[in-house]
């Protein structure tokens, strides 16, 4: 059953909007491929690398059973309704996601059938956040964008979401401060609880009152949108209808996604000057909620907040469930 109707209002801010949704799902695999490159310091950017950089890396887990144990868990904690029975079978961690088994498969998360092709895959990336590298450093992702086919076997199998239909018959309408968007509805009780903690903290905070009223309600903030990034098979969060956008009706000259700027900005410090920021703590109630905030990440998207518990969970950040 397909539960909205203004199907015309979404599918326009589909078009309009596809420029952001479709790069912005390239930072993680920006963050993947650069991690590839660390180790060894064998790219060519031998002088630029730097083993310090604060990037949780897959590889540096690699043959770490524990470590691996660890991400596994951090799943199940972070989606408890839909992944459980960590268990070490066939040489593997394993966890059951919405009852089909996944293997960690060398960080590729694949089903038992592809499991030993693991190789045609790229290793998902549970990276440090908040991000806390310097602008030059900020820079290297950047100017170093490469793509490269992923897995989205598991987010697919996660929010059964196979494929663009099957996507779009399990979104609800929602309405965020009166930003209108489509979610997944594994969010909406996420969402729900935020929004009455927002409410709550804005009765004695006038900048949560003023970022409320001053956010853009019309054509640009958007939930749910099927995106795939040209030559992968790796999916946006938006595409899953658990990531979201919440900008001003107004920038005022600020910055928000990193690809909307230019060459000599790409550095900027982020302070609420130069960037679009939501308040602090509006950040820290999404956090509080299993969602991580994209100003916290190294290709910075200040609009941007995505369900990802299990990042949350894996970086010692406190979250409800
Ligand atoms: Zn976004």
């Amino acid at each position: 059953m397909i539960k909205h109707t203004d199907t015309d209002y979404f599918q326009a801010h589909r078009r309009t909007y596809g420029l952001h949704l479709y790069t912005g799902s390239a930072l993680v695999l920006f963050l993947i491929i650069f991690t590839l490159f660390l180790p060894g310091c064998r790219s060519v950017r031998e002088a630029e690398c730097d083993p310090s950089l604060p990037v949780a890396s897959t590889l540096k887990i690699a043959g770490d059973l524990d470590a691996q144990h660890k991400i596994l868990l951090a799943f199940a904690q972070g989606y408890p309704g839909n992944v459980s029975n960590v268990e070490f079978l066939n040489n593997d961690w394993t966890m059951l996601v919405n009852g089909k088994r996944f293997y960690y498969a060398n960080g590729r998360f694949l089903p038992e059938e592809i499991r030993v092709q693991w190789e045609n895959y790229l290793p998902y990336d549970f990276y440090a956040y908040p991000w806390k590298g310097t602008a030059a450093q900020r820079k290297i992702f950047i100017d170093n964008p490469v793509y490269a086919a992923g897995s989205s076997f598991l987010f697919e199998t996660l929010y059964s979401s196979p494929a663009e239909d099957e996507s779009w018959n399990l979104q609800e309408k929602y309405s965020f401060l009166g930003v209108k968007m489509l979610i997944h509805p594994l969010i909406k009780p996420k969402l729900d609880s935020i929004l009455t903690q927002i409410r709550a903290a804005a009765r004695t905070d006038s900048s949560i009152n003023r970022w409320i009223a001053e956010l853009h309600t019309g054509a640009p903030s958007f939930g749910w949108t099927w995106r795939v990034i040209a030559g992968t098979n790796r999916r946006s969060n938006h595409s899953y209808g658990t990531a979201i956008d919440l900008l001003p009706r107004d920038l005022k000259g600020r910055l928000t996604y990193w690809r909307w700027n230019s060459d000599t900005n790409v550095g900027a410090e982020i302070d609420s000057k130069t960037y679009y920021l939501p308040p602090e703590t509006v950040i820290k109630i999404f956090e509080e909620h299993g969602f991580i905030w994209g100003g916290n990440w190294a290709l910075i998207d200040t609009m941007h907040f995505e369900y990802r518990p299990e990042i949350l969970i894996l970086n010692d950040i406190k979250i409800k469930y």
